[in-house]
């Protein structure tokens, strides 16, 4: 009798180095590739528009893939993958189920109710490596508790090998006849306005899409990485955070090239920038390691002392100055612009922007978090949380609360001639250099807004409440 197994695809949207789906091709005469839409998973955290928009075009890519090798995507959209997915063994009579683990807090719970359920009525469940270098209960301090500082995180990771062993490309997939499915369009994952127009022209999802992108950054870019990935006009970072959060590439398939690198390249610089885009895949893995290990790190600050912090009263209209990037000042509207207009923003004006809603205007970080959640492309929740609670001051390994960014200074000097916001706010492109990151020194001369809110005051204000938490 033939042998079937359910590859469950969930965030590893891709054919190399699956170990999922290479388990089921080595070991079952019949593999049948499955995709579940369950839209409401995650509850307040489900997926945003932006990252529904990448997943449309992600599984298209994985379907054209599959069928290449014989197979194709099986989807079935529902409320609840454990039903999906018994249905699916009824219909299929497959034998087992396999997935890659996830650790994000609500899918490690859901897969433990699925595999309870699955395994109750004789299917087997073979959960395999995630799309992450180390497993987050593999990387602990000598006590056995996890981590909450980066560095030592880090050096601990490094001790392992960072070089692994990647499963290969099935070239052939026997899938026999699937069950019905539903087509991708029917999902409804594109908005219906179609405010993605700019997306397209930014992004190719998909593992080939994925490939591309990292082969010009790892045997070209890489190089001059440590200086250019703090300049947010230049190409100067990987553009790999969403191809990486949807599993259409590994780390495990970055992290070997990029050793392969280190090998290759002569020069000191060069080998720092390949160091340092390491350490940032790093970060990837502290950030998945805290919200496995802190739960509610999504949701509440991990320095408890927040709770207690005079956040700025709910104003919409406020907030949505800051949504739409028009706070009158240039970095950081360029910021926001470019994230509604791409789905994707520059990490250190990330980290601007992010300082001025919950600093300048103290605008509390969960607000920030749910707009980027909705908007970006890369949105993901280990490191989005990881991201807001840095800036914000209220993280393990955060910036200290003090350190507030001057977005001013920081235009000057990581976008000296102002070509950055120049690309994403028009009004100021015929700007002067000299006035370009503080326009209001030219009043009236364009219909560029004033600035919401006195830098330097807001600045004072930030720190006095930061004061009263102290005391
Ligand atoms: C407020 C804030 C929110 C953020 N939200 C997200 C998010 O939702 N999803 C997301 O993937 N990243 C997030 N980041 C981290 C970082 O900004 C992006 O990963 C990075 O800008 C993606 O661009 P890149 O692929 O060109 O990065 P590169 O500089 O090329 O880095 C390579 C990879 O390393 C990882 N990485 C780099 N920096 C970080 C970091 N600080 N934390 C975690 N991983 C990192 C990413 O997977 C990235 O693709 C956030 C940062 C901040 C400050």
């Amino acid at each position: 009798m033939s042998r079937s197994a359910i590859v469950w695809f969930r965030e590893d949207l891709r054919l190399h180095d699956n170990p999922a789906l290479d388990h089921a091709v080595q070991h079952f005469d019949r593999v049948i590739p499955v995709y579940l839409h369950t839209p409401q998973q995650g509850g307040h955290w489900r997926a945003g528009a932006a990252s529904h928009w990448w997943l449309h075009h992600s599984l298209k890519a994985l379907d054209a893939d599959l069928q290449q090798a014989g197979a194709g995507l099986l989807i079935r959209q529902g409320d609840s993958a454990r039903q999906l997915l018994q249905a699916l063994v009824r219909e299929t009579g497959a034998t087992s189920v396999v997935w890659n683990r996830l650790y994000t807090p609500w899918a490690v719970a859901r897969d433990i109710a699925i595999k309870t359920a699955l395994t109750g009525s004789g299917i087997a469940v073979h959960a395999f490596r995630p799309s992450l270098l180390f497993e987050p209960e593999a990387v602990l301090k000598d006590n056995g508790e996890p981590y909450r500082v980066f560095t030592a995180f880090w050096k601990r990771c490094q001790t392992k090998s960072l070089y692994q062993a990647l499963c290969d490309t099935p070239s052939r997939i026997s899938s026999g006849d699937l069950p019905h499915g539903i087509p991708i369009e029917q999902l409804g994952l594109l908005p219906a306005i179609r405010w993605d127009s700019g997306f397209y022209d930014h992004w190719t999802p998909g593992e080939q899409g994925a490939y591309a992108q990292a082969g010009i950054f790892l045997d070209e870019d890489i190089a001059d990485y440590e200086h250019n990935r703090d300049i947010p006009a230049s190409p100067g970072t990987s553009r790999l955070s969403a191809h990486l959060h949807f599993g259409e590439i590994s780390p495990r398939a970055l992290m070997n090239r990029a050793v392969q690198r280190l090998d290759e390249i002569g020069s000191a610089t060069a080998r720092q920038s390949v160091t340092r885009f390491m350490a940032e895949l790093g970060w990837r893995e502290f950030a998945a390691h805290i919200l496995y290990h802190y739960p509610a790190s999504s949701d509440e600050s991990m320095d408890a002392r927040f709770a207690y912090f005079p956040w700025a009263a709910d104003d919409a209209a406020v907030l949505q100055r800051w949504q739409q990037g028009r706070t009158g000042i240039p970095i950081i509207d360029a910021g926001m612009r470019e994230l509604w207009h791409s789905g994707w923003m520059h990490n250190r004006v990330r980290m601007l922007v992010a300082s001025f809603l919950t600093k300048n205007l103290r605008i509390h970080w969960q607000h920030g978090a749910r707009w980027f959640w909705d908007t970006l492309v890369d949105a993901d929740l280990a490191s989005n949380s990881l991201g807001w609670q840095w800036v914000a001051g209220c993280g393990t390994d955060a910036a200290p609360y003090f350190r507030i960014f001057n977005p001013v200074l920081q235009g000057k000097k990581f976008d000296p001639d102002g070509e950055y916001v120049r690309r994403w706010v028009p009004e100021l492109r015929a700007f002067d250099r000299k006035y370009l990151h503080e326009p209001w020194r030219l009043a009236g001369q364009c219909d560029y807004p004033a600035p919401m809110i006195d830098l330097k005051d807001s600045r004072a204000q930030a720190l006095a409440a930061f004061q009263s938490l102290r005391r």
